[in-house]
């Protein structure tokens, strides 16, 4: 079987969220079930294209009524066997990064024109290329357009698009669009309703299968209150499953991690502590192995609920803990984590930028990890955390109610909880969870129990990539 992953990220060399772990990681497991997988991306500004790489294609591409040269290099996925294809495009992709501003791009293309461009590349390279794949795997919807591309265009293969979030749908103008695509009329029908084409929605029309990125996810995009404008084409296609996603468990193994100072295992997690001290140094905490160390690693958006803390940020000030932010976002979500730091350095600190390395020190360091999101497709930080010891505090929503699992108020079930869920919305109760983790924190011998627990669930690709294949195989048969 062989399989194209199409994506805007790709960990190590794009990141910027879970998209990219995705990307990064299933490839890998998928080789396992002998599968001939490959990914392309665009070669950004921000990516050195490896030493081992060499240029396999060269095309011309239509863009903006212009012919653009394009050229695809080969090289392996860091860390791994699998081939990438990196796509050159100067003007298009070599000049920012994953993601950019439209003030910063060349003539002020947006990412929309960018992606679009993207997806005309991999569906020449489609055409052009000997190596032809089964199906391509469509990442979010960056690539959406792909899906309708390769049935205007009849190519021989079938198209599966995962939605890592669908409040982002990528809204394209009719003049971005070749008039061969805007004769298809699912696109005149965009343009008719509200003069946007949607991306995410074509895609979720037109390709062979539609999947996301936790079962309960799959069941809330269903409805209006997490469908974005999409639930209906989601129940009328009656075929999108959830996968749980997994952590590349090389790249986050606690035992061997090259970014911290004391590695340890689920039969020592105490020496956690050790990289506690060590962190808290190094941000100017204050330096104190007793005091429970939550962290937030996270984009700082209204999605991910930190907008929870502020109305009841009095009263956890009553509670003993320190909490260490790390991430961009949201000026009033910045401003709010900046003040607390400024005004308390030693109980709150605050890191405005994408640091993998700082990220990876903060889960092996903390006793506490942080993420109370309105709506999570499947989120990855609270896998990675519970893989590194650190208990999550989570609300039941997608991906994060499928992979956490709560501790009752009695204690009744220590032998399997993993975290700290609840359920409503609001401050309160995101104050009450606080309150619990925190008493509870002082027993250690139920923590010592809910590291262990977490340490030993298995967060790997393993089972997951076996269900991605399986889909594969069902599509590829239709
Ligand atoms: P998202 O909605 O952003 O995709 P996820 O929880 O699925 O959220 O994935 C976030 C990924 O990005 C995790 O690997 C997390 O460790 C990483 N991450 C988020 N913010 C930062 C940051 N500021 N620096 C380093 N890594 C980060």
């Amino acid at each position: 079987m062989k399989i194209l992953f199409a994506a805007s990220e790709c960990a190590p060399l794009a990141k910027v969220g879970g998209l990219a772990d995705v990307v990064g990681a299933l490839p890998k497991a998928l080789q396992n079930w002998d599968i001939d997988v490959r990914i392309i991306l665009p070669l950004y500004k921000t990516i050195a294209l490896p030493a081992d790489s060499r240029m396999v294609s060269s095309f011309a591409c239509q863009y903006n009524k212009k012919s653009l040269e394009v050229k695809i290099f080969q090289a392996c996925l860091p860390g791994s066997t699998v081939p990438l294809l990196l796509a050159e495009q100067p003007e298009l992709f070599g000049s920012s990064g994953v993601y950019g501003s439209p003030t910063a791009a060349p003539n002020g293309t947006t990412d929309t024109e960018k992606f679009l461009f993207f997806s005309e590349c991999v569906a020449k390279f489609l055409e052009l290329s000997d190596w032809k794949p089964d199906l391509v795997h469509a990442h979010d919807w960056h690539v959406s357009l792909l899906p309708v591309l390769i049935k205007i265009r009849k190519l021989p293969v079938k198209t599966l698009l995962t939605i890592h979030n669908l409040a982002m749908q990528g809204l394209a103008s009719q003049d971005m669009l070749e008039d061969e695509i805007m004769s298809e009329p699912t696109l005149k029908q965009d343009w008719a309703r509200s003069g946007k084409i949607n991306l995410l929605r074509q895609g979720i029309l037109h390709a062979d299968g539609v999947n996301t990125v936790s079962p309960t996810y799959a069941e809330e995009i269903t409805t209006p209150e997490f469908g974005e404008g999409l639930d209906k084409e989601l129940i009328n296609r009656g075929d999108v499953i959830g996968i749980l996603n997994g952590i590349d468990d090389v790249v986050w193994n606690e035992s061997n991690d090259p970014f911290i100072t004391n590695h340890y295992s689920k039969f020592s997690a105490g020496l956690k502590t050790e990289n506690k001290i060590v962190l808290q140094q190094k941000l100017g905490l204050e330096k104190n192995a007793e005091t429970p160390l939550i962290v937030v690693i996270s984009r700082l958006t209204g999605q991910k609920g930190f907008n929870l803390l502020p109305p009841i940020m009095d009263k956890l000030l009553e509670l003993n803990f320190q909490l260490a932010v790390l991430g961009v976002g949201e000026p009033d979500l910045e401003k709010f984590f900046e003040k607390l730091a400024a005004d308390r350095p030693t109980r709150f600190s605050v890191t405005k930028k994408f640091d993998e390395q700082l990220a990876h020190q903060m889960y092996a360091s903390s006793d506490i990890f942080l993420m109370p999101s309105k709506f999570e497709p499947c989120g990855l930080g609270q896998l990675i955390a519970m893989h590194y010891g650190s208990i999550p505090i989570v609300r039941a929503t997608g991906g994060l109610k499928d992979s956490v699992e709560n501790i009752d108020d009695s204690l009744t079930n220590t032998e399997k909880a993993t975290g700290f869920v609840f359920e409503d919305f609001n401050p309160e109760a995101l104050l009450s969870t606080f309150q619990k983790a925190l008493t509870l924190y002082s027993n250690t011998e139920v923590w010592r129990q809910l590291q262990n627990n977490a340490m030993t669930r298995d967060f790997s690709w393993y089972t997951s990539s076996r269900k991605y294949f399986e889909l594969y195989r069902e599509i590829i048969s239709k």
